[in-house]
């Protein structure tokens, strides 16, 4: 978002006492600027600050502090809260780019990064630029505590896509995840909504969200190939999930963390797995495997059920659940 420049914003920002000017001489002294020991959440590219305001007048337990990069946009923000009847003191703005967050932030001092509708920086030459980047993902390591989680809302499948496909080189882990925020009552429970999830949604675009933190968990899934498909698959005493799917295909890329989620959950009870298509084709013709992803459940060596096209890990579980 780049609001064309407003006359005397900086000025504006350079006298508000919502903003803090000095940051970088606040690293791993935050809580004492609040005057109190509660958590620290922080909103990258907070905008016009709707989010970030809803939540601090919500959770009077939480510190907030908002980042914008513009002072066109800020500046809002900064008008919304002179507008607040009473003012928020658990909610403080920086205007900085979030290159620059590890000199602002110190090790392990903030417990939660929102990242709402990110910039999409469509050119691949820009990829570093974009805020779920495993670029960014290694500065917030630096500032995040150890149980701290990463939240990230967009209605851009192909930023999301890739948000996805940075988590592993990155070492973060897939905690939750939706392809449609809207209608998932689980992860909709206590949303926020942006200005421009707003936007989009009311437009009818589905809204995608994950949430991620750092800790590693490396149980893996199965690789079924021609070799071990008989045994591992046909033969299995328990049920076995086979996820058929190629590397050139994108919803097949964005159900890869939500296959890695299944094999974690269902590790001892199902054997979860995934099947190149490409590499195997003969199995894929065997079971009729049109389009991808194509996700089967197999018991006594016979599919049982199958789900075809990305969808809600929820409605794999389901699938899943049935044979258990
Ligand atoms: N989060 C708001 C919402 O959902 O309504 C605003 C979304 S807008 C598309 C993205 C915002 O992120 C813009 O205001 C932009 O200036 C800000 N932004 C982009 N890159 C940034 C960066 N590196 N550091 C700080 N803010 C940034």
């Amino acid at each position: 978002m780049r609001l064309r420049n407003i006359t005397g914003s900086r000025e504006m920002i350079g006298e508000s006492r919502f903003v803090i000017h000095d940051p970088k001489n606040r690293k791993n002294r935050w809580r004492e600027l609040f005057g109190n020991s509660h958590p620290l959440q922080i909103e990258i590219g907070m905008g016009k600050g709707r989010f970030i305001m809803e939540l601090a007048r919500s959770h009077p337990e939480i510190n907030y502090v908002g980042i914008e990069k513009y002072s066109s946009v800020l500046v809002r923000g900064i008008q919304k809260m002179e507008a607040e009847q009473e003012p928020l003191p658990n909610l403080y703005f920086i205007r900085m780019d979030a290159e620059e967050i590890t000199e602002v932030f110190g090790q392990a001092e903030v417990d939660k990064i929102y990242l709402n509708f990110s910039d999409p920086w469509p050119k691949d030459r820009h990829a570093k630029r974009r805020l779920p980047s495993r670029e960014f993902l290694n500065r917030y390591r630096e500032i995040l505590c150890e149980k701290g989680t990463l939240e990230f809302k967009t209605d851009n499948q192909a930023l999301f896509t890739f948000a996805l496909e940075e988590l592993k080189p990155a070492c973060w882990h897939l905690d939750q995840v939706t392809y449609d925020l809207h209608h998932d009552k689980i992860m909709m429970k206590d949303n926020v909504k942006t200005e421009y999830e707003e936007r989009f949604s009311s437009m009818g675009n589905p809204i995608y969200k994950y949430i991620i933190s750092m800790e590693r968990r490396t149980k893996m899934e199965y690789t079924f190939t021609a070799e071990n498909f008989e045994k591992e698959v046909l033969s299995s005493e328990i049920p076995v999930f086979v996820d058929f799917y190629a590397d050139w295909c994108g919803p097949c890329k964005m159900m890869a963390p939500v296959v890695e989620k299944l094999a974690e959950k269902y590790e001892g009870k199902v054997k979860v797995g995934k099947c190149n298509i490409d590499n195997e084709n003969a199995i894929a013709a065997q079971y009729g495997v049109m389009s991808i992803p194509t996700m089967s459940v197999f018991v006594n060596g016979k599919t049982q059920e199958t789900i075809v096209g990305a969808v809600p890990g929820e409605q794999l579980e389901e699938m899943i659940e049935k044979f258990l």
